[in-house]
């Protein structure tokens, strides 16, 4: 019969790694196992806060998906056997055989290194860092915010999923208040010293939202790691010990590979290694891990990453069943940020497998960042093309 595949996890990594095997060869048995009726996207989830785009505009379903023949399975997988090649879903009575595997089950939160925080902490304090229940809370609670109230965000530690994104929210909540509600203000607490495309970022604070948004980065004498929250009173507490008390606190912890793929034996340290010329896993046979779960050095985990890191997935796991040779992959990003209306700012290279201290390694060639110096028409060209990318991307995926 046909070789069986079966992808865990229904983002752009995964949804793209199944839309391309499909439409090379038809006649592939494709199942996509993904717990959520409809996805909504974080890339673009600020803007919803910021108020430039709806909720509705960034959810998806997955009936596109399913018109092209991919057999979607609206459940979690709990099991995986690498040795016996088969996955158990939650509602699934027998485990289901496969030829090959990928995993792309996104991130998951390290919700114990902060104390108090917790998935129920969560529904009062929300990351909003997965698309969903979470960005539609943190809205609803910026909208119910009292004019003078003060939110607090704590931005992650590296690596964690879209490393501009903290400092896109920033904005983008400050562009909220200055607009809803003038007299609420917005600290920022980092676990980091610095961050993705500062400059820009810092040049935007200034020139926007001065007196609204108050950045606090670690350095030599404050550590701003947020280490504790107290969701009944709202206080949120640095390492150094400074505490403020929060209308509304976003907190956004430390993040690690999507449960799963722990449990299955694919991680070290919290993420899973691939070898970097096809995001095949080091640790079992036949099966890939891409997007934000594997661990792709320079790559920064980002949609694009993931989708491009997906488009080799695919030609790897054609070229293997047919027994041809595969060339190693080459990848591409960008991560675009919006400052302000009609602003926005980008970063991105090439990615190519490379060694570092003679390991694997994925490394950046060609890279290009934003000037904070930039004309306001090149800005307004990079927000359009960001609008693009979006519309192209979602259609792509579940159009
Ligand atoms: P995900 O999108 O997280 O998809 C994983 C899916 O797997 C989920 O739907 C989950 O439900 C499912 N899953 C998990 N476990 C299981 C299981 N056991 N069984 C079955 N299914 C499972 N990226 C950009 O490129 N551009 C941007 O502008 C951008 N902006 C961002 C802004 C914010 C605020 C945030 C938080 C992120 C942003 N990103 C951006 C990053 C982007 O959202 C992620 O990098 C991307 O979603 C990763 O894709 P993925 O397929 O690896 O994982």
């Amino acid at each position: 019969g046909p070789a069986r595949i079966i992808v865990i996890g229904g983002g752009p990594g995964g949804v793209t790694v199944a839309n391309r095997l499909k439409s090379s060869d038809p006649r592939l048995d494709i199942t996509l196992v993904e717990p959520k009726e409809k996805y909504t996207t974080c890339f673009y989830s600020n803007l919803y806060l910021g108020g430039f785009r709806s909720f509705k505009s960034i959810t998806h379903d997955y009936a596109g998906v399913k018109k092209r023949g991919i057999d979607v399975v609206t459940d979690t997988a709990t099991a995986i056997d690498t040795k016996a090649k088969t996955v158990t879903l939650a509602r699934g009575s027998e485990p289901m055989k496969y030829d090959r595997l990928v995993v792309a089950p996104g991130i998951d939160f390290k919700y114990e290194t902060i104390e108090g925080y917790s998935p129920e902490a969560a529904k009062i304090m929300p990351h909003a860092w997965q698309g969903g229940e979470q960005t539609w809370l943190l809205k609803e609670k910026l909208l119910a915010l009292p004019d003078g109230g003060l939110v607090v965000m704590s931005a992650p530690p590296n690596p964690y999923r879209c490393p501009p994104g903290p400092y896109e929210r920033a904005c983008m909540i400050a562009h909220f208040l200055k607009t809803k509600k003038p007299k609420a203000k917005l600290i920022l607490f980092d676990a980091k010293k610095t961050y993705s495309k500062q400059a820009v970022f810092e040049e935007a604070f200034e020139e926007y939202y001065k007196g609204i948004i108050e950045i606090n980065l670690t350095n030599e004498i404050d550590d701003f790691a947020v280490v504790k929250v107290d969701a009944a009173t709202g206080v949120v507490t640095t390492k150094a010990g400074r505490t403020e008390r929060a209308a509304l606190a976003n907190i956004i912890p430390a993040q690690k590979a999507g449960s799963i793929a722990a449990h299955a034996g694919l991680t070290e340290n919290d993420w899973c290694p691939v070898h970097p010329e096809n995001f095949a896993s080091t640790k079992a046979r036949d099966v890939y891990v891409l997007g934000d779960a594997a661990i792709a050095n320079d790559m920064p985990k980002s949609a694009y990453s993931a989708v491009s890191q997906a488009g080799v997935v695919a030609a790897d796991i054609l070229a293997s069943l047919e027994g041809k040779p595969r060339a190693p992959g080459k990848y591409r990003n960008t991560c675009w940020s919006m400052l302000a209306p009609d602003n926005s700012a980008k970063i991105g290279g090439d990615y190519v497998p490379a060694t570092k201290d003679g390991k694997p390694y994925l490394e950046v060639k060609e890279p290009f960042i934003s000037k904070p110096d930039d004309s306001a028409e090149l800005r307004r060209e990079t927000y359009q093309e960001s609008a693009e990318w979006y519309q192209t991307l979602v259609a792509d995926l579940f159009g």
